[in-house]
């Protein structure tokens, strides 16, 4: 039922429900020959069509509905980015129960703790998790059955997990024909927990309505412009956020699909480029990162790749510059959050900029970008008044939208809007042109005797640096000003710098007194389970780091 009055004249169009079903539907009668290409966890290479997917998705669909599965009801994956994968997407909550991503690189304490609060009755994985499932499964209280991901011949003689079937063989079992559901396009299409950094991981509960939508907005030119002559490899995983919403908005423009399995880095990566001839991917700075180190220690070039969408973490202004200048390959920023689905802003030019000098164009590039269509934005001080768009005053950032999160599952956490918007948690800027950037987290936000320095801008600055491989900036306690920046540095392979070195880098970049006090080595940062730098881990680390006098 809407919250909202009727008018006394109703619009007389079909009412017809946005469903995730619709998508693969759409791509199978008007896309059927395009290809989706998977690296199995099998070690070779598959392919096939949209119309294959459809079909393979509604048997699973009859034997889900074989298994006793109904409408509701949670049904957990832990899953690469693969063809089944995609299946299941569509099969799952095609058919009105509710698709449980769970991510692989979490502890199996965790993976337990999420399983019994999401209340999964089944769970699918993929062939190389079994090690992981046999860890965990014990604790696991509601899952009548495990299904791993792969054919008869590829299962285990022996194993600890009860009732585990296999996945190929449920498919050859059931009938094709399926009709998908109608049901109402607010039912819970999806569920996937926040990471948890502090604290138990909450869920996030998609709707169908939500997914729908958000794939169209993010298919839009000024979005992520994904088009039926593109072949889109999303190295995001299915496993968060549902990959962006790429395995929706890629079947819904009838662009080509590949999916890399779990070997991200920067070799495999670049061959799957090569060999699929790629034109868009998206992920988060660190995989760009070793993509970028492959093809640079190899001298070689992308001949097919136009457009990198990252997010998920600020992307170094250095990096960007690398892959337009010496690569040829556009840089998108983007910026969201699990608890948006994930989409909310993404930074390209207006008409009026297209006459700026380049590096005044370049600046605006790097900053987080405007909102999509169906995302709206404010920043406000912290007792909520509204602060002004001058691309000078910071403040906490709050969204609202169809594709933003109302409540957690199980209303964990309790109400969690500030009168109708989502905080986002990051601190930002809004230029009079409506471009966001964000300067931080708020939990990563150094305070310095009572004013602000943001990390972000610290980090990138060193990330500049021709030494540096990667950098985070954290606060440490100062007698006199509460926190200063300490700066935390991975060098590149073989490359030397010295402390002082990169303390002058920041001279005329920055505010003086945003100059980190002091710079420490390291030679690999926490990551955490989606690939992003664990700051909360590198304060704790550097807790008791004594700045020089
Ligand atoms: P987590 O589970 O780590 O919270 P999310 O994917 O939901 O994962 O993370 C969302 C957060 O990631 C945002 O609130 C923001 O702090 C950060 N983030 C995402 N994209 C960007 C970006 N382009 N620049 C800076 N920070 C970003």
């Amino acid at each position: 039922m809407s919250q909202y009055p009727m008018s006394p004249v109703m619009g007389q169009m079909m009412s017809q429900p946005l469903l995730t079903s619709c998508v693969i539907r759409h791509a199978d009668r008007y896309h059927g020959n395009q290809e989706i290409v998977s690296r199995r966890a099998e070690g070779d290479i598959h392919r096939y069509t949209y119309t294959e997917c459809h079909r393979r998705s509604r048997q699973m669909a009859n034997a889900l509905s074989g298994l006793g599965v109904e409408v509701g009801d949670r049904v957990a994956t832990l899953a690469w980015n693969g063809y089944r994968h995609m299946e299941l997407y569509y099969a799952i909550s095609g058919s009105g129960a509710v698709m449980h991503t769970i991510n692989p690189r979490l502890h199996p304490e965790q993976i337990a703790y999420i399983v019994n609060h999401a209340e999964d009755q089944y769970l699918f994985f993929d062939l190389n998790l079994l090690p992981l499932v046999e860890s965990f499964h014990a604790h696991c209280k509601t899952v009548k059955g495990y299904v791993m991901m792969c054919g008869l011949s590829s299962m285990p003689d022996k194993t600890s997990i009860p009732n585990l079937m296999c996945y190929e063989a449920l498919i050859d079992a059931s009938s094709e024909l399926y009709d998908w559901s109608q049901f109402d396009e607010n039912s819970a299409s999806s569920l996937c927990y926040t990471s948890g950094t502090t604290g138990n991981p909450k869920g996030v509960l998609y709707s169908h309505r939500s997914t729908v939508l958000h794939s169209y907005a993010s298919a839009m030119p000024d979005a992520l412009n994904i088009s039926a002559r593109d072949t889109v490899l999303p190295v995001v995983p299915m496993f968060h956020v549902n990959a962006w919403g790429l395995p929706y908005t890629v079947p819904m423009v009838g662009a080509k699909l590949v999916l890399p399995g779990s070997s991200l880095d920067g070799k495999s990566l670049y061959e799957l480029f090569e060999q699929e001839k790629v034109t868009v991917s998206g992920g988060v700075p660190t995989v760009w990162l070793g993509l970028l180190n492959h093809v640079s220690q190899n001298k070689l070039k992308f001949s097919t790749f136009k457009r990198m969408v990252t997010g998920g973490s600020a992307c170094p202004p250095a990096m960007m510059k690398t892959f337009r200048n010496d690569y040829g390959v556009e840089v998108l920023h983007t910026w969201g959050m699990t608890e948006m689905s994930p989409l909310g802003t993404a930074c390209t030019l207006q008409s009026h900029h297209l006459g700026l000098p380049e590096e005044q164009k370049q600046a605006i590039l790097e900053k987080q970008g405007h909102a999509i269509f169906g995302v709206d934005m404010k920043i406000v001080d912290d007792a909520g008044k509204e602060l002004p768009w001058d691309g000078q005053t910071y403040g906490n950032l709050l969204v609202k939208g169809p594709w933003v999160i109302n409540s957690y599952f199980k209303g964990e956490g309790g109400g969690v809007l500030q009168e109708g918007w989502f905080p986002t948690g990051d601190v930002a800027t809004i230029s009079p042109d409506g471009y966001m950037q964000i300067t931080d987290r708020s939990k990563d936000v150094i305070k310095s005797g009572g004013e602000w320095i943001g990390s972000i801008d610290l980090e990138n600055i060193a990330m500049a640096h021709p030494a540096v491989q990667q950098a985070a900036c954290v606060g440490v306690f100062h007698p006199k000003w509460d926190e200063r920046p300490l700066l935390v540095v991975v060098k590149k392979p073989g490359a030397e710098v010295s402390k002082e070195d990169l303390i002058q880098f920041y001279d005329g970049k920055i505010a003086k007194w945003w100059t980190p006090d002091d710079v420490t080595f390291v030679d690999a940062l926490p990551l955490g389970a989606t690939g992003k730098v664990l700051k909360n881990k590198v304060r704790e680390q550097f807790k008791e780091y004594k700045l020089p006098a």
